[in-house]
């Protein structure tokens, strides 16, 4: 397994040269605290604790799993010491609010934390990212009760939080959802049924765990209207800030999986279990809907992550593995042969693996700005803020989510692939970093259907191609601002065309919508992939503008070196990844028929 070094350069050039962070920190409230320094030293501080404490257990979680014994779970060794620590240094609470007990920090800046915890170890990152999720679903959605007797041991990190949404029968359709919630006298409700694949279900790293459950009343309308969202604590509050009885919540079993095997997927049971209703009663999918994009966000992280950690282990490996010439002659005549990295086709794996990692870093602290603005909104009360900021963000989580995660899966094939056969072999740990991504592409939403909800739901439905029009419309104006400098006229002619084009084929699929019903499923992967490179081709010209403004100046915070490495990455991306996006936008607009037309029992001749 690579030993993870936090990319603290490319992140601080991002910070401070392409987004501008100092400047947005100073424009918000949460922002006073952020200073340069303070961020400096957070970003430090974070990316020790991540190099020394969670990544070392990286590949022994792996090995040994989480243990299932008598309804009790043991997470792998070193974990719950690990977990003390982080604890101990307060990042729980980063970006929470300081009413519970947080440091009050932008979100951005708990992104930027989640980020190295989840490259060094994702598995350890799965168990504050989902406490994270239930505090913003209690902040924004719990009465004030809720909020006091929960955010703070959550905020602390001494209790956990889940979220359980999908049951045996379902997990995209969670208008499925059958578990059952009976009122009580005293207001609370008893909660009945089986969810599967809870992550953080069960486990010993914290006192209490939270479970965010959704259930449906008596009565209530059938599907996604009829759903209500509860709290169901494992131990009940005893209303003094401590913990009272063990409710009727319960692990049933472990899954046994392909990958994140530290972290523990459980089986729960709820046999009468004590729920406390949370938001108003049968909107618990738009409340949980909190929860799911915040995890969607986190999630995306997680293809950056892969790509970022198998790109290290990745080019460690290829300057020292030595295999025959290279064609343009001996590189290293001292030796008995040169090494991989001299090697076209491994460099073409190496920089696409590089090019996703810092062009994928990119596009979430792009979003990450929009996030900060968003959360800024709810606490000042300014729906109408909150709201534009979070359509903004709407627009961009289905491609984070769904192209992120494919690309860093292919980022972490290339990495197994750098080592030849030894890619294939535990020891390096490369294969691990397959194993554990494949699930990004999964959970919280496939990428199908992450793709039918930017183009049916945000893009169609929502807007009516205003969102593409809106976000291409910015991306236009920063091309049209690069055409009079000769180095980045060729991505501004590239992204103006593109710009143009991806209206072009928004209108053209919305046409045969009206036509045809199946077209917008037919065509949404191919949407997502196409707004996913295109998108990532205004982070690499962002990233490239800089660098060759601060080339031309001798200005900005890094070498020369560096801002050429950006725009030679750049340059690599344009031209060897961004052409895939036209075989993306052929794809969506051929007729659904090619896809439909087989019939069912047509689709093999067994035998
Ligand atoms: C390790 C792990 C951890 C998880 N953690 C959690 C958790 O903490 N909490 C929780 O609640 N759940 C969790 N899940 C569940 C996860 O979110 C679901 O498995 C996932 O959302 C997919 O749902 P499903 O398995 O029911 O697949 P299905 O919905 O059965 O989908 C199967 C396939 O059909 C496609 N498909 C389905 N419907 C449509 C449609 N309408 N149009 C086009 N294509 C469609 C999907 O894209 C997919 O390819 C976890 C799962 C795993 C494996």
């Amino acid at each position: 397994m690579p030993a993870y070094k936090a990319p603290l350069r490319d992140m601080k050039f991002l910070l401070n040269e392409v987004f501008d962070y100092p400047k947005h920190y100073a424009s918000l409230a949460s922002g006073e605290n952020a200073t340069p320094d303070i961020v400096d030293a957070i970003l430090t501080e974070c990316g020790k604790f991540c190099e020394e404490v969670v990544g070392p257990l990286n590949q022994i979680g792996d090995e040994e799993g989480c243990k299932f014994e008598d309804g009790e779970v043991t997470t792998p060794k070193g974990f719950k010491e690990a977990y003390n620590q982080f604890v101990m240094g307060g990042w729980q609470g980063l970006s929470a609010p300081e009413e519970f007990g947080g440091q009050g920090l932008p979100a951005s800046m708990g992104l930027l934390k989640q980020e190295m915890m989840g490259t060094a170890n994702w598995s350890f990152s799965m168990y504050p990212g989902l406490s994270l999720g239930a505090m913003n679903t209690i902040y924004l959605h719990g009465n004030d009760e809720q909020k006091q007797t929960y955010l703070v041991p959550l905020t602390e990190g001494r209790w956990g939080g889940t979220m359980c949404l999908t049951e045996p029968q379902c997990g995209t359709d969670l208008g499925q959802v059958k578990t059952k919630a009976e009122p009580q006298a005293d207001g609370s409700y008893k909660i009945t049924g089986t969810k599967i694949f809870i992550s953080s279900g069960e486990h010993d790293l914290t006192e209490n765990i939270v479970h965010i459950v959704l259930a449906r009343l008596p009565d209530a309308p059938k599907g996604t209207r009829g759903i209500s969202l509860f709290i169901v604590p494992k131990f009940l509050p005893d209303g003094n800030g401590g913990m009272g009885e063990r409710n009727g919540v319960s692990c049933g079993s472990l899954e046994k999986k392909m990958g994140i095997k530290a972290s523990a997927t459980c089986v729960m049971n709820f046999d009468d279990a004590t729920g406390f209703l949370i938001g108003p009663e049968n909107q618990g999918l738009e409340c949980m809907f909190t929860f799911m994009n915040t995890a969607r966000i986190g999630t995306s992280i997680q293809g950056v992550g892969a790509a970022e950690l198998s790109y290290q282990g990745a080019l460690e490996y290829a300057k020292d593995r030595r295999s025959m010439r290279a064609l343009s002659g001996k590189k290293e005549p001292e030796q008995i042969a040169d090494s991989l990295i001299h090697h076209a086709d491994v460099r073409r794996m190496l920089l696409t693996q590089k090019a996703i990692a810092e062009g994928g870093r990119a596009m979430m602290y792009y979003a990450a700005r929009l996030a900060d603005h968003m959360v800024e909104g709810h606490e000042q009360g300014d729906t109408a803020k909150a709201e534009a900021y979070d359509d903004k963000l709407g627009f961009l989580t289905p491609i984070l989510k769904g192209f992120l995660t494919e690309m860093g899966f292919e980022a972490a094939n290339h990495g197994a692939q750098v080592f030849g056969g030894h890619g294939y072999i535990r020891e390096h740990g490369m294969e691990q970093i397959i194993r554990d991504t494949k699930i990004a592409v999964l959970y919280e939403g496939t990428t199908g259907i992450q793709a039918l909800d930017l183009l049916g739901r945000k893009v169609l439905l929502m807007t009516q191609g205003g969102a593409v029009r809106e976000f291409t419309l910015k991306v236009a104006n920063f091309a049209r601002k690069q055409l009079t400098n000769k180095r980045m006229r060729p991505f501004a002619l590239e992204l103006l065309k593109l710009t143009a084009q991806w209206n072009v084929l928004t209108l053209r699929l919305m046409l045969t919508a009206r036509k045809d019903r199946d077209a917008i499923s037919a065509a949404a992967y191919d949407f997502l992939m196409y707004s996913g490179y295109v998108t990532m081709a205004y982070m690499w010209a962002r990233q490239a503008a800089v660098a060759t403004s601060n080339l031309a100046s001798g200005e900005g915070g890094e070498s020369t070196e560096f801002y050429n490495a950006k725009l030679a990455t750049a340059e690599f991306y344009y031209e060897r990844l961004l052409p895939r996006a036209q075989s993306h936008a052929t794809s969506m607009l051929s007729p659904t028929s090619n896809l439909m037309q087989l019939d069912v029992e047509h689709m093999a001749f067994h035998g």
